[in-house]
């Protein structure tokens, strides 16, 4: 198994017991060297003490030739530190000046080993560890040897069973911390295996069920709410799908009834050629508005997707409108509706944006205010051109809108009075398409209305537009 395919938990134990394991025994041998140095440098300590009294007595006593005298002074001095009062001295020729007691079995020799540097240091004499140090005096032209020294068997010993508890109980302190550690960080992660069984149980059935939210304050709680957060959006958009889904075979089911009836009653029994006629003109009237429908219903499905690109160019906005409003002309004129246009006469609003979505949204406000305006009634088209944003409004003395339904128009397939405007073509999706083109473009479109007295619908849109990446626009500084 490789170690990255391994659990979070055993690898965070893993990784924990590896520092672990690295501390300990570096601590541990800290421990062990710091002890051994500090009793080195004790013990160092006493001897140098020891050795500038020594010297002292030599230097008294040798100097008037008192070597019997200086024996029995450091004799006497010798009894009171028995253990550690390994002292000898030796002249030039290696004859003893004087040894004590306790020195006498190690057997040292009479002249140093190595030159003597009164530095300490550690030697094996016969099976027992001693710290010695050695210093030349020299005197009346005469140089001697005194090597003073201590047994440390004990402190060695001392040492030997720290380093021997030193090696059993941090392993077993390890192996302790180690399953602490390994216990800490599963329950830690938990609360991961239940989002995770949570998660796994839902499915486009259950979008609406959400993780248990842990209340701890930590990353597991900004986990679960980000994952709940995810699902929200995920639920939104699949009951926005499934809801246009069930609307547009809704509105399609409609007038394909209409023409299947149409037919079938044309083909109950033999027609003459102006019956026929007549039925073709009738369905073929309601096969554009299907084909309008279905062309809508695209657009708005594509827009979903982020896949319809706005083409972007330079143009003018007035002769955009001038062109919307003569194809609703004829409409207008067919219903009594005066549709006036206030546009600049010579002045051109250069604007950057798609003519033919642009064009698509004025004629769907247009279309709107004169379907919606009894006879005699009129439509203006006011343009105001501002200094970054131009404003177009489109102005009807119609049936307006009520207070109520005023936050809903622009909502999908939603319809004010349902019947007329089925009648006169309407899925109730030309407002929520316009609402899409206008924000499409960084702008907006809202309405103002009151029922019985008219409404005016307002399209802002800034001027300047820049590309950021397919389908994302910015404003251009
Ligand atoms: P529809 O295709 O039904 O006209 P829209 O999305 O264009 O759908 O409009 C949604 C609803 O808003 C319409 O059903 C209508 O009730 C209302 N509406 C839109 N424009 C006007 C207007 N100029 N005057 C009054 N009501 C309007």
């Amino acid at each position: 198994m490789r170690f990255h395919s391994l659990q979070i938990g055993t690898k965070l134990t893993a990784w924990y017991m590896l520092f672990m394991l690295i501390g300990f025994a570096a601590g541990g041998c800290l421990a062990f060297l710091n002890m051994r140095n500090s009793i080195h440098s004790t013990v160092d300590g006493q001897l140098r003490e020891r050795l500038s009294v020594v010297r002292e007595t030599v230097n008294r006593r040798l100097r008037t030739a008192q070597v019997k005298e200086l024996g029995e002074e450091l004799d006497e001095d010798s009894e009171l530190r028995p253990e550690s009062d390994l002292l000898q001295i030796s002249d030039q020729e290696g004859r003893w000046i004087y040894q004590s007691r306790t020195i006498k079995p190690f057997q040292l020799s009479a002249r140093p080993a190595k030159t003597p540097t009164s530095e300490a240091r550690t030697e094996v004499v016969k099976d027992t560890p001693i710290r010695l140090i050695a210093e030349t005096v020299s005197l009346n032209g005469e140089v001697y040897y005194i090597q003073i020294a201590a047994r440390m068997d004990g402190f060695y010993g001392a040492l030997t069973r720290f380093r021997g508890r030193l090696l059993v109980l941090l392993p077993l302190i390890l192996v302790v911390a180690t399953a602490g550690g390994y216990w800490t960080s599963r329950r830690a992660l938990s609360p991961v295996d239940a989002i995770s069984l949570a998660a796994q149980k839902i499915n486009p059935r259950n979008l609406s069920s959400r993780i248990a939210v842990p209340h701890t304050g930590d990353e597991l709680q900004r986990l679960s709410e980000t994952l709940n957060a995810m699902l929200g959006r995920v639920d939104a958009a699949m009951q926005k799908i499934t809801q246009f889904t069930a609307d547009a075979s809704h509105e399609l089911r409609t007038p394909i009834t209409i023409m299947r009836t149409r037919a079938e009653l044309a083909l109950r029994r033999l027609r003459t050629e102006r019956e026929y006629r007549e039925t073709i003109e009738q369905l073929h009237a309601e096969l554009v508005r299907t084909s309008q429908l279905v062309d809508n219903l695209m657009l708005l499905a594509r827009a979903d997707a982020g896949a319809e690109l706005i083409q972007l160019e330079e143009l003018d906005l007035v002769d955009l409108l001038r062109r919307v409003v003569s194809r609703a002309a004829p409409l207008a004129e067919e219903r009594g509706v005066s549709l006036r246009a206030n546009l600049p006469e010579r002045n051109a609003v250069w604007i950057e944006g798609d003519s033919q979505l642009l064009g698509r949204l004025f004629l769907q406000l247009i279309d709107n205010a004169v379907k919606y305006t009894p006879a005699s009634g009129y439509v203006s088209i006011e343009v105001a051109d501002m200094d970054k944003t131009t404003r177009v409004a489109v102005v009807d003395t119609g049936i307006g809108i009520a207070e109520t339904d005023l936050p809903h128009i622009f909502d999908r397939f939603y319809r004010a009075d349902k019947t007329r405007s089925r009648e006169s073509g309407g899925a109730g999706i030309g407002l929520s398409i316009g609402r899409w083109i206008a924000e499409a473009h960084l702008g907006s479109l809202n309405v103002e209305s009151r029922s019985g007295v008219g409404s005016t619908f307002f399209v802002i849109l800034p001027k300047k537009l820049v590309r950021a990446s397919p389908g994302a626009m910015t404003l251009k500084a």
